[in-house]
């Protein structure tokens, strides 16, 4: 008989071949040039080999894309004229086209980027209310495979997994409106300073992408973003958080939002598959889930659905002797959407059993929602346009 192990092995391997299934297209220009952003420096030294370059020329590379930013290789001070000739000929260092930028009262910035094959997905910065400091919050997947009853990109069907150069380039892109280059060293402070997998998609059902995405986010000599300062929201696709706690090591958020079977294989339906108790057992499995490092758990707030003080208990119960915190995500409605938020009285009584608990449980203020750029509120323009067209009357004949 298979061990327990060797199971999980295969159920990661169903997974990543399915995933596969779903892979960007290559990242190259119409004109056949392609994107140097989103190779690793092992594919970039072998492009550079390719054209007869010596390897060490991806390290100056790197430090030009990655630390200063720099797009144009004409820029690229430290690399000589024919050779910056050369690699314009081949190569380009690209980002996703800006569609569209909208900046909500509060300051939250939401990001339309159209990648070259027109397929569009949502980023948004969110700027600390007091502080030089923010998170830009990345989309994994244009679409998503499940369908989370709260979640508007739950009612869009997944039309591809992103790539490292997408994945990559939406925080650079967002650097660029923000021009935060070159990249701060060290703990200097930033104004783009973390990243949450929060966006429109689920991560771990992209995951050879993302983790080559946050590897060059996370790389010393580039952008130099610390693993704790990188979140990835699942869930719950439990094979694959213990590979992420293995090879990436990064803050782990789990979409729990709620404590019995039931209520979760309903809202959250990959429940039916890693039902909440599977879920827990890979949490308290997270390598380095220490105090410093704690899971965090996040609950949407759904009145009269979820938001119970015997659930609040229940709750406290799961995740008791955890290194956790409990963030509470108001329901942020979206057009069409069937739930209400709970009231801020609801929440403040869950959130003080939880708290009393001795778990951190703070209320996650929605922001930016002038602007549809909350959470569970992303969805592509393009997306909207088509479905809006398939409603359209037919042109009349003749
Ligand atoms: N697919 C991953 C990451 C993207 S969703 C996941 O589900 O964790 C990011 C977070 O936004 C999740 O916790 C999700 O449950 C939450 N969310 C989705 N729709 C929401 C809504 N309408 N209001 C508030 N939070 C929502
Ligand atoms: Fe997908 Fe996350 Fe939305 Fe669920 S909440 S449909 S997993 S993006």
């Amino acid at each position: 008989m298979s061990s327990p192990a060797a199971l999980t092995a295969d159920e990661r391997a169903r997974i990543e071949a399915k995933s596969a299934l779903f892979d960007p297209p290559e990242p190259t220009t119409p004109d056949g040039r392609r994107d140097l952003v989103g190779l690793s420096r092992a594919q970039l030294a072998a492009e550079l080999v390719a054209i007869g370059e010596k390897p060490f020329r991806a390290k100056q590379l790197w430090h030009w894309i990655y630390h200063q930013g720099e797009t144009d290789f004409s820029a690229m001070s430290s690399i000589a004229r024919p050779l910056q000739g050369r690699l314009a000929e081949r190569f380009v260092v690209g980002r996703p086209e800006a569609a569209m930028v909208q900046t909500s009262q509060d300051q939250t910035r939401k990001f339309l980027f159209r990648f070259r094959d027109g397929q569009e997905a949502e980023t948004v910065y969110i700027p600390d209310r007091v502080e030089d400091r923010g998170a830009v919050c990345i989309s994994s997947q244009v679409g998503c495979t499940l369908s989370c009853r709260f979640c508007h990109t739950g009612t869009q069907q997944l039309v591809r997994n992103l790539g490292p150069a997408e994945i990559v380039g939406q925080f650079m892109a967002a650097r660029d409106s923000y021009g935060e280059w070159p990249s701060p060293h060290g703990e200097t402070p930033r104004l783009l300073s973390t990243i949450v997998l929060m966006g429109m998609g689920e991560p771990l059902y992209n995951y050879a992408n993302v983790a080559q995405a946050m590897r060059i986010v996370m790389d010393h000599e580039g952008i130099g973003l610390s693993r704790r300062r990188i979140t990835l929201s699942t869930s719950g696709v439990v094979p694959m958080m213990d590979q992420v706690g293995a090879e990436l090591g990064v803050n782990l958020a789990v979409s729990l939002h709620a404590v019995r079977d039931e209520l979760r294989d309903e809202i959250v339906p990959l429940n039916r598959k890693y039902p909440i108790a599977e879920v827990l057992a890979a949490c308290r499995r997270y390598p380095g889930a220490s105090n410093a490092r704690r899971i965090t758990f996040e609950y949407i707030m759904l009145q009269d659905v979820n938001d119970s003080e015997a659930e609040a208990r229940e709750l406290v119960r799961l995740i008791s002797g955890m290194p956790a915190k409990v963030n509470l995500i108001p329901f942020n409605p979206w057009p069409g959407s069937r739930f209400t938020p709970s009231t801020p009285a609801r929440i403040e009584r869950f959130a003080r059993i939880v708290m009393d608990a001795g778990f951190a449980a703070p209320v996650r203020q929605p922001r930016g929602q002038d602007i549809l750029a909350a959470c569970g509120q992303l969805r592509t323009e393009g997306q909207r346009v088509r479905a809006g067209a398939a409603l359209a009357p037919p042109p009349p004949a003749g």
